[in-house]
């Protein structure tokens, strides 16, 4: 099988991306586009986010995934309005799916918009969402290569967040070569160090989205 992501589709992406962009923008509201592998703990990382910084921000999550409701429904626990997006097969988001489920949320009641991407190193890197920021999540046991062998995706992020960092212990991960590889693909992007499991750096983890939100607010004024 052949797959072709052609020039046409992404420059209509494009345009509606700039929609929800402009649309969120004059809602006071961040979003936030979370991409990486399935299983490296990217709703993990949203519920260790949501229950360290939900007193300083009102969140809503939008989850991409195949299929199942099961990402929104932990989000839901948090007390956190989310809304699930099967695509049915689609390896990502595109703006189109996230233009419908903002039509979900009530746009009042939310700071920042955190977008879990479906698990996928490839073309999510691709599509624009309408984010401001974007941010990639690797895990341990993915292993320290996946910077080079995927360097589209990782160029294409504000930030790298290296999940699972409980298990370096009893794993070959060095994170000397992530930081290395980062160096050389995505000059002044450095990793940071974060386990969903056990909190730690997500406190660091949360400094991002804090430092995030007061750029967005500085540009608004
Ligand atoms: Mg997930
Ligand atoms: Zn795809």
């Amino acid at each position: 099988m052949k797959l072709v992501v052609s020039k046409d589709i992404l420059k209509v992406n494009d345009k509606i991306a700039e929609i929800i962009g402009e649309k969120l923008e004059n809602r006071g509201v961040m979003a936030v586009n979370i991409l990486g592998s399935p299983g490296c703990g990217k709703t993990a990382l949203i519920e260790a986010l949501v229950k360290n910084a939900g007193d300083r921000f009102k969140f809503a999550v939008i989850e991409g995934d195949l299929a199942t409701s099961r990402d929104a429904e932990r989000i839901e626990k948090l007390n956190v309005p989310a809304v699930q997006i099967n695509t049915g097969g689609g390896c990502h988001l595109d703006a189109n799916m996230v233009l419908t489920a903002l039509d979900d949320l009530d746009l009042d009641y939310v700071d920042v918009l955190l977008i879990e991407n479906v698990g996928n190193l490839v073309c999510p890197a691709a599509f624009k969402l309408g984010e401001r920021k974007r941010f990639a999540a690797l895990s341990v046991p993915e292993g320290d290569d996946k910077v080079a062998k995927y360097p589209t995706m990782f160029q294409s992020v504000d930030a790298v967040v290296v999940n699972k960092i409980d298990l370096m212990a009893y794993l070959d991960f060095d994170i000397r070569r992530v930081e290395n590889d980062l160096s050389k693909l995505a000059p002044g992007l450095k990793p940071l160090l974060v386990s969903a499991k056990t909190g730690e750096g997500i406190v660091e983890f949360s400094g991002l989205i804090e430092k995030a939100w007061n750029e967005f607010q500085k540009a608004q004024r």
